[in-house]
């Protein structure tokens, strides 16, 4: 099988969800990396009590999030001592979970559980959300595919308010177990020059363990709207920034992200990824989009535009997840996003953008498809 067949079936895969045995999933939690929901859930359906993996590789080292679906045609069983995935009981290709991070089992100096405060993404990326909250939901104006109060509320697996100190520690022990290569660190909406203070005290605090320079990876703030805020960010020490616009086209932006479009314009978006470009340089910038909410024209035409800018874009494989508005509703289908992501990597491969996997890596996230349409480009 080649690259662009585990491409169709890591589509399939997120669109469809997956099953998987209990003997599959022996292991899940002590030996296998767990899901901790950090921040959102993916998964069709909520799993409190049963620990499932967070996600699983591929043979070519595609990363899949693993979506729980107890009506998907794929599962995961275990044979001998393989785990192999089939499609209506068709051998499909063999499969392995994650290892589990040995932090995950220890404390920080204060007493809190490391895993509840960072999670490893994928194999490679230590993920931070500095505050699970977002305003939107008080006005029941949240973005129509977000689940973020409802996972809280149902999982209460993360300390939703974490001590600096502690991310600090945290980030040292996972570099230092030597399976990170790069951090992700987001929040939900809030002010967002606090925001600035907060992610600049953060940052000091995982250099000042780390021994790290500049970190490499990713901060996804609410959008930098003052003149000055990309600087800010760029003086706090991260190597990359990116803004969540989630929709392209701006009438659909509007009706499905009801709070945040009211706070931050289309238009906004655009500048503050343009100022972003200007200080952090080219292919150190990210425009983030959920994929699977807009016609492909629209999505395509914004891959365009940003990719025109020097800016690099990762849009998630829509999850239609419980807690969210559009639960119960269908992505489309895998052929679609296949199509669609293999157009957006040929868009963004002739513009030239520079890959930044320094920051942000195919093993990063196993729920979006661009690295992996870029990698069978020769992009990794
Ligand atoms: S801005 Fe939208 S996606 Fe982000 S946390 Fe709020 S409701 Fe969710």
């Amino acid at each position: 099988m080649n690259g662009s067949n585990y491409l169709k079936i890591k589509a399939e895969l997120l669109v469809e969800g997956v099953r998987a045995t209990p003997e599959a999933l022996a292991g899940v939690g002590t030996t296998h990396k767990e899901q901790n929901h950090g921040l959102f859930g993916w998964d069709f359906e909520d799993h409190l009590g049963t620990a499932l993996p967070d996600d699983f590789v591929l043979p070519d080292g595609s990363v899949v999030q693993f979506r729980k679906n107890s009506k998907s045609p794929y599962e995961i069983d275990r044979k001998k001592n393989d785990l192999v995935l089939s499609l209506a009981d068709e051998e499909v290709c063999n499969v392995r979970w994650i290892p589990r991070p040995a932090y995950y089992s220890t404390k920080t100096s204060g007493g809190n559980s490391m895993v509840k405060i960072g999670q490893v993404g994928g194999e490679d990326c230590l993920f931070f959300c500095y505050q699970n909250y977002c305003s939107h939901f008080s006005k029941d104006e949240q973005c129509l595919f977000c689940n973020l109060v409802s996972t809280s509320d149902t999982y209460d697996s993360v300390l939703r308010k974490k001590d600096n100190e502690d991310i600090g520690e945290v980030a040292a022990a996972a570099f230092n177990e030597g399976m990170v290569r790069h951090v992700l660190l987001t929040g939900g909406c809030f002010n967002h020059q606090k925001e600035v203070d907060m992610v600049s005290d953060i940052l000091a605090s995982v250099r000042r363990h780390t021994g790290l320079g500049r970190v490499p990876g990713t901060v996804l703030p609410s959008p930098a709207k003052g003149q000055d805020d990309a600087r800010r960010y760029y003086d706090s020490g991260i190597k990359a920034i990116g803004f969540s616009m989630e929709i392209w086209d701006e009438r659909l932006y509007r009706a499905i992200c009801p709070g945040k479009s009211s706070s931050t314009s289309h238009d906004e978006f655009v500048q503050a990824i343009e100022r972003a470009v200007k200080v952090f340089g080219e292919g150190n910038v990210y425009a983030v989009f959920v994929m699977g909410l807009e016609p492909r024209e629209t999505l395509l035409h914004g891959v365009r535009e940003i990719a025109a800018r020097g800016a690099n874009v990762v849009p998630f494989v829509w999850s239609p997840n419980p807690g969210s508005k559009l639960e119960g509703h269908r992505a489309p289908t895998g052929k679609w996003y296949v199509d669609t992501a293999l157009e957006a990597a040929e868009i963004i491969y002739d513009a030239k953008v520079p890959p930044g996997t320094e920051n942000h890596c195919f093993r990063c996230d196993g729920n979006s498809l661009l690295h992996d349409a870029l990698r069978l480009k020769g992009v990794e």
